[in-house]
């Protein structure tokens, strides 16, 4: 199963299909996402705030698969946006991911009611850290369109994806289309609602009459839209129905029913960017 690459504004490639480790506990990343690669998986999307960065390290150092085979991307965390402590965390996450770049480093929320409402000075570490070499590409997660505008006019660099909340019932449309307009790829977080896509009738229905499963058609939604996923499981089985996209087509009208299950701001799971301002302990 050959996983398609997406094209960045910084001429790189990300396979468009991932494997996320988000609540993957850190005792059992290592296993976890050993298995992942097993079942085919070549990019995998972990974050300081994860605290699982290690045993994404030791298992690709386990796996012998070529440097250049595989895809890693970390985040910067909510309590390093100063550019002193960004610099020193993410040549810090090199370290626990035994690795001397990572193909992409995002900034993980923008934190726009913190730091004095400075996410700019952030940006420019991360502008640094790719040019010292850290990371090939450099990107956002969960910027609004102002936070994109904003970092695009005061440093003149695009990011190359804004990884953001969008999944049938989110379809987080003006992030989404802000993104697109700036040229940078979208990266859709929780792709299967975190599993309810399962009980949505409609996806069920499209699911029975295409001969796959809910999280199969939603993901191949995203797929078709030219979104990158990177779908979380701890169990091998589902690990590979989430990786089992690429021999099936929804058709137009499929698509346009899915698109149609978006409920805006009320299908919104996980917390809103403008006021998130979380720092962990
Ligand atoms: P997902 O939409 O990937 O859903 C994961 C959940 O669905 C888990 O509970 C999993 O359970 C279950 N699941 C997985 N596959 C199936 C399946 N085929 N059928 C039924 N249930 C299934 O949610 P995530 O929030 O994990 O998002 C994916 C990734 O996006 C994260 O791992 C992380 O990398 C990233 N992310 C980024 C955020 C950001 O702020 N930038 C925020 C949130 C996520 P089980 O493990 O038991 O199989």
């Amino acid at each position: 199963m050959t996983v398609p690459p997406v094209k960045l504004n910084d001429q790189t490639t990300i396979p468009q299909l991932g494997f996320g480790v988000f609540q993957v506990p850190p005792a059992e990343t290592a296993a976890t996402v050993s298995t992942a690669l097993e079942v085919g998986y070549r990019h995998i999307d972990t974050a300081q705030m994860y605290g699982n960065e290690a045993g994404v390290g030791e298992a690709i150092a386990a796996s012998g698969i070529a440097r250049d085979e595989l895809y890693v991307t970390t985040k910067l965390n909510n309590g390093f946006h100063r550019p002193d402590d960004a610099r020193r965390e993410m040549a810090a996450s090199l370290e626990r991911l035994g690795l001397d770049r990572v193909d992409l480093m995002l900034i993980h929320w923008p934190l726009p009611t913190r730091y004095d409402g400075d996410f700019v000075s952030t940006w420019q570490a991360l502008v640094d850290f790719r040019a010292e070499g850290g990371a090939t590409s450099i990107g956002v997660s969960n910027f609004q369109p102002e936070h994109l505008d904003r970092i695009v006019a005061e440093t003149g660099v695009i990011p190359a994806v804004n990884q953001i909340e969008v999944h049938p019932f989110f379809g987080n449309q003006a992030a989404r289309a802000a993104s697109v307009g700036h040229g940078i790829a979208v990266e859709a977080w929780s792709p299967i609602a975190r599993g309810q896509v399962n009980d949505d009738s409609a996806i069920k229905g499209i699911a029975a009459k295409v001969g796959r499963t809910p999280a199969q058609v939603a993901l191949r939604w995203h797929l078709q839209r030219g979104d990158i996923v990177f779908p979380k499981s701890t169990k091998v089985e589902r690990m590979r129905e989430n990786f089992a996209l690429f021999d099936f087509e929804l058709a137009a009208d499929d698509m346009a029913e899915i698109t149609g299950l978006d409920r805006g701001e009320a299908g919104r799971l996980g917390p809103d960017p403008d006021v998130f301002d979380y720092i962990p302990d």
